[in-house]
């Protein structure tokens, strides 16, 4: 006994919550997703129709055929052998977490207790505080909360007073000590007073639905509006999502989550009925956050305010998730009418309005467009050099090669398309002094362009057994936008792999986390494709696919001379600095 290894529990439950056991058994077993689980064959026992699934929700896996059950620990232990604290170090690396309680002591054990008491103790007092004080109940009825969505987050409300917690948990039986190390009391000459005070309490909890820390809001006018618990053993900022563990049911069945700012807009979402938001813990998004969020719904959309502050937001949001960017797991932004929050917003025009503004959102390289050329003049040289470096160095920020590559393209093909408009404003003017006309059909080449290349994708994306025989064509295509070239791409490789069917198509898209960006593709698409279809159907999907092939290589044969024409001109603005 004396010498066994072991851990903290909050070491193995920061493993827990930090890595996906779909991504780690998906290492070994080949799962696709049907419904809410992931199903493959099982490696416990042999067998070539799947009966083995795991619920990422849950944090076990299944076998209905072997009854193998377990969680990551013991995944790791089978497939990897070795003792478990090995199994425990090795996928503490994988998380990145540094265990510091490799001989975990009944002291520690029982400080652990102890302050996971200490919380949910304190989530009660307040809860109890809150029912006993109408102006503070009568704060959250008044803003439309109901009292399930009350119960439901457990908002408590914390008395005007030095001493009521200290007081009342010191009575129950936890020392001082504990009070403080979580953050509830402050220590002072005279032992340590209450941190939180007249203001109402949002429990904040962790997957397992422990209260970990407390947010606090004032009711009056005072500063600050929100008080947050400091980081403390059991609270990491940086590894939590407020409302992740209430709301990750809804996230992955309806395969939506919105990241709003404040607790207030999840707890005002969730009041309206819309189940699917979260909210970083008084800081901007982290890059642990979004490695969390992404384990249940791989396209979040950030929800900004209209004005500045928010557009810096989304920008600095942007940067921060390219390093850890994947092939399907990226970040969506919508912008929030001005004055208002998702709270506000949803409170005066229900959940239905919520849902069509966040129909239009921006992807991130539309993100970091609008920002590297905001205040910048694109028609000089010097700007436009400025803006290239740019390009250069966020792009070196993201690991994944091949994501690193398309925004690259489509970033710099961005900034070719400005300098061809420029130049094609400058014709058609030169050409209306002389022959008025011509001027609406040249300004929408580019929109024509980009109809083009959305119809042949949709019809690829649309008809994909008919288009078989097309895979050098398709091939050919330098598509604009970056969401289609990682279709073009996804298309390709699969086709290198097998002949092209509907449903098999469906499952390698599913099995690379692309399914949800062909299904958005076709969406935006649709509208295109009913206007075209009864064309389509005169002249039969493959022939129609080909006459649009056509079409579209000869518009990029022309726009890569007006490429080579402005890189010539540059040149010279260049030479003669
Ligand atoms: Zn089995």
């Amino acid at each position: 006994m004396a010498n066994r290894i072991k851990f903290s529990k909050h070491d193995l439950d920061m493993i827990v919550q930090r890595l996906s056991l779909v991504d780690f058994v998906g290492k070994t077993v080949h799962l696709k997703r049907r419904g809410n689980d992931y199903w493959g064959c099982c490696p416990f026992h042999g067998e070539k129709t799947p009966s083995f699934h795991v619920r990422e929700d849950k944090k076990y896996y299944h076998c209905f055929g072997c009854g193998a059950h377990g969680n990551i620990f013991e995944f790791a232990k089978f497939t990897r052998g070795g003792t478990f604290p090995e199994v425990v170090e090795y996928l503490a690396d994988l998380a990145g977490i540094k265990l510091e309680t490799v001989n975990f002591n009944p002291a520690q054990q029982k400080a652990y207790d102890d302050s996971i008491k200490a919380l949910d103790l304190s989530a009660k007092l307040y809860q109890k505080r809150l029912n006993e004080n109408p102006t503070a109940k009568n704060y959250l009825l008044e803003r439309g909360l109901t009292e399930e969505t009350i119960a439901t987050f457990g908002l408590g409300f914390a008395l005007d007073s030095w001493n009521d917690l200290k007081n009342s948990l010191t009575q129950q039986g936890i020392s001082q000590n504990i009070l403080i190390d979580n953050g509830l009391v402050v220590p002072s000459d005279k032992g340590g007073y209450d941190r939180f005070r007249n203001r109402i309490m949002f429990p904040i909890e962790n997957y397992k639905n422990q209260v970990i820390a407390f947010g606090g809001r004032v009711i009056e006018k005072e500063e600050p509006k929100y008080l947050n618990s400091p980081e403390t053993k059991l609270f990491n900022k940086s590894y939590n999502l407020f409302g992740l563990n209430k709301n990750q049911e809804s996230i992955r069945k309806e395969n939506q989550a919105f990241i709003v700012e404040g607790y207030m807009d999840v707890i005002g979402l969730y009041n309206s009925g819309l189940m699917t938001a979260v909210a970083p813990l008084g800081t901007a998004i982290t890059e642990g956050q979004l490695l969390l969020l992404w384990k249940y719904q791989s396209s979040p959309i950030i929800c900004l305010d209209g004005d500045t502050a928010g557009q810096t937001a989304a920008f600095r949001a942007a940067k921060r998730a390219l390093g850890i960017l994947q092939p399907g797991r990226t970040l969506r932004f919508m912008v929030m009418p001005d004055g208002e929050d998702p709270d506000s917003y949803v409170k005066k025009h229900g959940k239905e309005a919520f849902l069509q503004l966040a129909e239009s959102t921006f992807s991130i390289t539309e993100c970091i467009w609008k920002n590297i050329v905001k205040g910048k003049d694109l028609k000089t040289a010097d700007d436009r050099a400025v803006i290239e470096q740019e390009i250069n160095e966020l792009t070196s920020l993201i690991q994944n090669e091949t994501i690193a590559r398309q925004y690259k393209t489509a970033l710099r093909e961005n900034l070719w398309n400005y300098g061809r408009g420029i130049d094609k404003n400058q014709q058609i003017a030169m050409k209306n002094r002389t022959r008025l006309g011509t001027k609406s059909a040249k300004v929408h080449a580019t929109q024509r362009t980009n109809h083009e290349e959305n119809l042949l994708l949709a019809l690829t994306l649309q008809y994909p057994e008919q288009i078989l025989c097309f895979e050098e064509k398709l091939a050919e295509i330098i598509f604009t936008d970056t969401e289609h070239k990682i279709l073009q791409k996804a298309i390709l490789d699969f086709l290198d792999n097998t002949n092209l069917d509907n449903q098999e198509f469906d499952d390698y898209l599913r099995n690379v986390s692309l399914i949800e960006l062909k299904t958005r593709v076709l969406k935006s698409c649709e509208s295109i494709l009913k206007g075209e279809q009864e064309d389509i159907e005169a002249q039969g999907v493959a022939k129609y696919w080909e006459n649009l092939h056509k079409q579209l290589q000869t518009q990029q044969k022309s726009s890569k001379k007006t490429d080579q024409v402005l890189a010539q001109f540059l040149q010279m603005a260049n030479t003669d600095k």
